[in-house]
């Protein structure tokens, strides 16, 4: 049985243990792939926004050298002001709304404008892309930083080109103007989740939008947005949180084709976690409950087993109280007859084996029957306990046994006790229980006495141990008749007949 109640521990241990891993394994599986759909997600929005941005650049960065091609061309300054309008900016005539294109002359004054033949009277001279292209004529395309049109309506940056004089030198330029409401409309199509950003840079940290949209930051240089960037080390953590609002979020970047621009999705790892875990407190739950359940189970198995051990104990303890009482005398306590005969029998074997002298004292109380005429049966039954009690007392101390032989008779066997060390213990015990002054109206002495007969294997020679007990019968027979109250040991006369009575048996 213990080893079935261990199996189902073993069978409910390894079970709880197994739906533990499960849950870890299900739910650290569901949280990668929790992190690989944000991560596809970001990468589709970045490559659909990279598209269109990269579109709008390309067709807008055509109508800026468009109209640079019409200004170089020969036949330009041979037509009116609407033809010259025509050729510059028929192309960008379909630009979008968010979007007009001017040229101005090497002070920064406009002379053309996509917008209307006659060119409103602007100075760009005050504008970054303006002042970049007359510093250096190796700039190329340039993307401004955001800024307020003069008439403060919108926001918007320019793409623009240099132009050059026949001998190099600077000339004005061409710069398109691209409203941030192109932006803002592109990004608010894309869903990055409730906390989530979609950022576009320059790559020198220019923030030039950001939805969430926030004025205070456009055109403003984001803290650490170099990493950022598509060039920071694609090993580092992609969670930081942001310099912008403090967030964590997850940060994907990509390059918009080869225009100095940098965008970047940030998805909060709330959002991204946010459904998993949902789903995973009932499922972590779940496998709480099944562990629990085992749990309850293998302590229920464990405390029924130690139940079941407590009551084989409790049962072992009434099979050898039992075994007691079936040895023991109920009124005296002493070991009762059959508890003797085995204890002889074992000293006896142990006699022939090592020689070792065994005695036996065969003790009657004399005139007991008169005590319980006299005294009453009660009365007896005490003196019976008392004597009981004393023999106890004077073995107590030795390797001994005393035994309630049968009615008033006791016997105490002395195991290694030898002659005359036996009779000196039985007088001892006659006059112990002399001096008791158990009163005993029938007896001469008016008090309780015993006689006793001592037979040890050292006196004769004995072939089995019924033979000493014989000799002890003989021996308590002599002190009966030499007047009780006095021990005595078999007489070698009266010994002979009983021998000669067993080899004749024998024979
Ligand atoms: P003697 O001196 O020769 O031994 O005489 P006695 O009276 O002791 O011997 P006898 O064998 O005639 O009497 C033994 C008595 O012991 C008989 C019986 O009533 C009494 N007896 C035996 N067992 C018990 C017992 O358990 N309780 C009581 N109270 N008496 C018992
Ligand atoms: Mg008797
Ligand atoms: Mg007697």
């Amino acid at each position: 049985m213990k080893s079935r109640i261990v199996l189902s521990l073993l069978a409910g241990f390894t079970a709880a243990i197994s739906f533990a891993l499960l849950g870890y394994q299900v739910s650290t599986d569901s949280r990668s792939d929790a992190a690989i759909y944000a991560d596809s997600t970001a990468r589709n929005i970045l490559e659909v926004i990279r598209r269109d941005i990269g579109r709008t650049f390309e067709s807008y960065d055509l109508s800026v050298q468009g109209v640079i091609t019409a200004l170089e061309a020969q036949d330009f300054s041979k037509v009116g002001p609407d033809g010259q309008h025509l050729m510059m900016f028929d192309r960008s005539a379909q630009a979008s709304d968010y979007s007009s294109i001017l040229v101005s002359d090497a002070d920064g004054n406009v002379r053309y404008d996509s917008e209307s033949v006659v060119a409103r009277r602007v100075n760009l001279s005050d504008r970054d892309f303006f002042q970049v292209h007359r510093d250096d004529p190796n700039i190329g395309l340039y993307i401004s930083k955001p800024f307020r049109s003069r008439n403060g309506a919108y926001m918007a940056i320019a793409l623009s080109r240099r132009l050059n004089k026949p001998d190099g030198s600077f000339a004005g330029i061409v710069s398109g103007s691209l409203r941030l409401d192109y932006f803002t409309g592109l990004f608010a199509n894309l869903d990055v989740g409730p906390n989530g950003t979609i950022t576009l840079f320059k790559s020198d940290g220019t923030l030039i939008m950001r939805s969430p949209f926030r004025m205070s930051l456009i055109g403003k240089e984001v803290p650490n947005s170099a990493t950022l960037t598509v060039n920071a080390d694609p090993t580092a953590n992609p969670d930081r949180e942001s310099s912008i609002d403090g967030s964590v979020r997850r940060f994907t970047t990509t390059r918009i084709g080869n225009y100095p621009l940098v965008l970047s999705v940030g998805q909060s790892l709330g959002d991204i976690y946010g459904r998993w875990w949902e789903r995973m407190k009932s499922m972590l739950m779940m496998c709480a409950l099944m562990i629990g359940a085992l749990f309850i189970l293998c302590f229920g198995l464990l405390s029924e087993f130690g139940r079941r051990r407590k009551s084989e104990a409790d049962l072992k303890d009434v099979a050898t109280e039992l075994q007691r009482l079936a040895r023991t005398d109920g009124l005296t306590g002493l070991a009762n007859r059959r508890a003797f005969d085995e204890a002889l029998e074992r000293e006896w074997q142990h006699h022939m084996e090592f020689g070792a002298p065994v005695s036996c004292l065969l003790i009657d109380i004399d005139y007991f029957k008169k005590l319980n005429d006299v005294r009453g049966h009660l009365a007896g039954d005490e003196a019976l306990q008392i004597v009981g009690r004393t023999l106890l007392d004077e073995i107590s101390t030795q390797a001994a046994l005393a035994a309630r032989y049968g009615g008033e008779e006791f016997i105490v066997l002395l195991p290694g006790v030898a002659h005359d060390r036996a009779f000196f213990v039985a007088e001892n015990i006659r006059h112990r229980i002399g001096d008791l002054h158990i009163p005993n109206p029938s007896s001469p002495s008016a008090y309780l006495s015993v006689s006793i007969g001592v037979a040890s294997t050292d006196q004769f020679s004995y072939r089995g141990a019924g033979e000493l007990l014989h000799d002890a019968d003989i021996a308590l027979y002599s002190a009966k008749q030499s007047g009780r109250n006095n021990s005595q040991t078999c007489p070698q006369d009266q010994r002979k007949p009983h021998i000669d009575a067993v080899l004749s048996e024998a024979a």
